[in-house]
């Protein structure tokens, strides 16, 4: 940007020399050689009928503030869009386009028609601007709201030594909609709109509009890092990664210095908790800091108040799956395995199916790494906090009487096989691998050395999931596939017109193109053709087509309903698809 402020400082600078030293040319000229125009506003060299050299000194006065207004207006909106991420790009090329146009316009049209018309178009592309921004920003940080309306109105009229009552009520009526944002921790009140602007410094506004745009984003986590002398914020948003823009450094080291100070980072579990009546939102904000001094970065992670654990059936399962899952888990005894890559929804959708069950009439022990929703009258061990091997800590257990146990993971053969025997005798266990699909369960116990009998013996259901981004239905776009494609992907062309895929975004989604995430499944509850097989050690591709002979509808057919359904594109589930394989 500086260098494109220098450009045009230099551009313009030319044309002020250039009409100084025409302005003095035709003064010094002969009258015969110069024609004044009836208007009298400028001058212009006999012959030469399209250009017009300005020398009258008022206009020329005016066009130079006009000027130096669009460049300040090019440079506040093009480091305002960059520090929002509201198109950063396009609405600085619409402001140099502007600000060229005008400057061609100053040489070639008369001043009385090209300044109006250069603060026309310069007043349009602001009016345009500010709802855009205003929307990415906290109310007390929005500009030309009615309440500044209302207020320039006031002391427009003040200066005419009018009072209007009238304007006085709508001021208060206004400003009563504008709740001022407050930190639980704050002492005091914090300024409401219609006071000073707060200080661009001042931690806790800092802390309020990073959090605030990451929950108008719907964001997850917020990551500040520190980045060529400046903060550069990102936001996971669906799982994906996207810009928050950058922040100064004086105001970086600000949030940092107030996140690190309202989380008490010597306790467990370092968070706070925020308010921002004008999102409407109240959130637990987790903390983790890293590295120090100058390589000090945060991660925030955002809980909304009174998010519940979601249900089974709202995971994404179809009808038939969640019908499967929930007998499976009316077991006495059996394993279910629970499979996909990280952050791919396996352990929300093994939280959901404990919080399914009865904690009273059953006896439910999970061993999680590390545990990270908490569930009411189940006992939940860490094993980030347990010193003894997970092998020795389940044999201990076992002596126990529990009906239904969870292991977070199984990292070794002998953990496999306590969960095993366990399973095949009075408990039903429900373990979590991060294997991409169920017959990457049977391979994986093979490859820790369980003999093929005891895992055809143990295994009763074998369940695996990603997580696809849903298509925003506000923006999502159609397209019509071709007949190759569709034949690729096994869906008959006659019955499939369009399909839909992701736009670059609008305002609903945050400019993602997607808003929110469901869950594609596969699920294998062997038959005993199938328990023969895996007995026997069979290989990855017999296991497979076993696997849809007993009916189990895979991970990529799920993902193709949904994608003909319209709920998510082609280019997601294959991308989705290509995690942890
Ligand atoms: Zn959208």
């Amino acid at each position: 940007m500086r260098r494109r402020v220098r450009m045009s400082v230099f551009v313009s600078a030319i044309v002020l020399l250039w009409d100084i030293f025409a302005w003095a040319q035709t003064a010094a000229d002969d009258d015969a050689d110069v024609v004044i125009l009836k208007e009298g506003l400028f001058w212009r060299p006999e012959g030469v009928t399209w250009f017009h050299t300005y020398v009258d000194p008022w206009w020329l006065l005016a066009m130079t503030v006009v000027a130096f207004l669009m460049l300040w207006v090019a440079k506040w909106m093009d480091e305002d869009a960059r520090r929002l991420g509201v198109y950063p790009v396009k609405w600085n090329y619409t402001t140099m386009s502007i600000c060229f146009l005008s400057l061609v316009a100053f040489f070639v049209i008369p001043p009385y028609v090209s300044v109006p018309a250069a603060l026309v178009s310069l007043l349009v592309v602001v009016c345009r601007y500010v709802p855009v921004r205003n929307r990415r920003v906290l109310p007390s940080r929005r500009l030309f709201t009615p309440e500044h309306r209302v207020l320039m109105r006031k002391k427009f009229l003040r200066v005419f030594g009018i009072k209007s009552r009238e304007l006085e009520r709508k001021l208060a009526r206004v400003a009563k909609k504008h709740v001022p944002v407050t930190l639980f921790f704050q002492v005091g009140r914090v300024a409401s709109p219609a006071e000073a602007p707060p200080d661009e410094r001042d931690p806790a506004t800092v802390v309020k509009e990073v959090v605030g745009q990451a929950v108008l984003r719907h964001a997850r986590e917020i990551y500040v890092v520190p980045k060529a002398g400046r903060f550069a914020v990102s936001l996971k948003i669906d799982g994906m990664e996207h810009s928050g823009g950058t922040l100064e450094r004086l105001r970086g080291s600000a949030l940092i210095g107030m996140v690190k100070h309202l989380a008490d980072l010597a306790s467990d579990e370092p968070h706070f908790r925020i308010q921002l009546p004008t999102v409407d939102a109240r959130l637990t904000v987790s903390v983790r800091v890293s590295g120090e001094g100058s390589a000090e970065r945060i991660m925030m992670r955002l809980t909304p108040d009174g998010e519940r654990l979601r249900r089974l059936g709202e995971l994404g399962l179809t009808s038939r799956q969640a019908e499967t899952l929930r007998r499976a888990l009316e077991q006495a005894q059996g394993m279910m395995a629970v499979t996909g890559p990280a952050e791919m929804g396996s352990r929300t959708t093994i939280c959901a199916m404990l919080d399914s069950l009865d904690p009273y009439s059953r006896n439910i022990v999970t061993f999680e790494r590390p545990v990270t929703v908490s569930l009411a009258s189940i006992e939940q061990n860490d094993l980030t906090r347990m010193e003894e091997p997970l092998g020795e800590l389940l044999a201990e257990k076992l002596r126990q009487d529990y009906d239904l146990m969870m292991l977070g993971e199984l990292p070794d053969k002998e953990t496999a096989l306590v969960g095993l025997t366990a399973a095949q005798r009075q408990q039903f266990v429900i373990a979590h691998f991060e294997l991409s699909d169920v017959v990457g369960v049977v391979e994986h116990l093979f490859e820790l050395g369980v003999e093929p009998p005891a895992v055809a013996a143990g295994l009763h259901t074998l369940v695996a999931q990603r997580l696809v981004r849903v298509l925003c239905q506000q923006c999502r776009l159609k397209t019509v596939p071709s007949a190759e494609l569709l034949q690729k992907i096994h869906v008959d062309p006659s019955r499939v017109e369009f399909l839909w895929e992701e736009s670059s975004g609008c305002e609903a989604c945050g400019r993602t193109g997607f808003h929110g995430r469901t869950g594609i499944f596969e699920v294998w509850q062997p038959s005993q053709a199938s328990r023969k097989l895996i007995a026997e050690g069979a290989e990855a591709a017999e296991l497979r087509a076993a696997a849809q002979r007993d009916g189990m509808v895979s991970l990529q057919h799920s993902g193709l309903m949904l994608v003909v359904e319209g709920v998510t594109g082609l280019k997601e589930l294959a991308q989705v698809l290509k995690t942890g394989t």
